[in-house]
């Protein structure tokens, strides 16, 4: 595949369709400067401010718009939230749809045909090999992202956190956790 893409882009540069340097920088803009940091600033604001995550649960492409994470990729959102009751799952069974602007480019595993397959039929057993063991009373819902709609999961806000600002509680969301193969991590004490 990687062969494949690199003749691909020596193709269309030759013909002179694509410039690599803008393609260069497209990246290095998704790898470096847009990424998880975004998703996690909109979950912790969520999870201060009750205005703030009612509105992410309502319309999230506009809340998430407000704090200035918009653009490719991102164009509709919907935050699904994790209750003691229910978790959820972000999965493209298609291909790798995944929401840019809040957590920059999708992982490999994300793009692979095993988590792509697996995610649908043994959620259970796929949270189990990242690491997340939920009791079995524990709904798992799978959400399918398509280039319409792309899904962002608000984790649950950990316990213990009760004194911790925005930028700290940032800081315990990880990328893992927005797709749902993760939980926000625990305040060290
Ligand atoms: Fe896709």
């Amino acid at each position: 595949m990687d062969l494949r893409v690199r003749a691909l882009e020596s193709v269309l540069t030759q013909k002179g369709y694509i410039d690599p340097a803008a393609l260069d920088r497209l990246i290095d803009t998704y790898q470096t400067r847009i990424g998880p940091r975004n998703g996690a600033s909109v979950v912790a604001r969520a999870w201060v401010d009750a205005e703030f995550h009612e509105w992410l649960l309502r319309d999230a492409t506009a809340a998430i718009a407000s704090m200035g994470y918009a653009g490719r990729q991102g164009e509709h959102m919907q935050v699904v939230a994790n209750a003691p009751e229910r978790h959820n799952l972000v999965v493209c069974t298609l291909c790798s749809c995944y929401p840019w602007p809040v957590l920059g480019l999708p992982p490999t595993w994300y793009k692979s045909a095993p988590y792509r397959s697996r995610a649908v039929r043994d959620p259970r057993g796929v949270l189990a090999d990242f690491g997340v063991v939920l009791a079995e009373e524990v709904e798992i819902r799978v959400w399918d992202s398509t280039a319409e709609l792309r899904y962002l999961v608000l984790p649950e806000r950990p316990v213990g956190t009760e004194s911790m600002d925005e930028a700290a509680l940032a800081s315990l969301v990880t990328r893992d956790s927005m797709i749902g193969t993760g939980l926000a991590l625990k305040p060290s004490p």
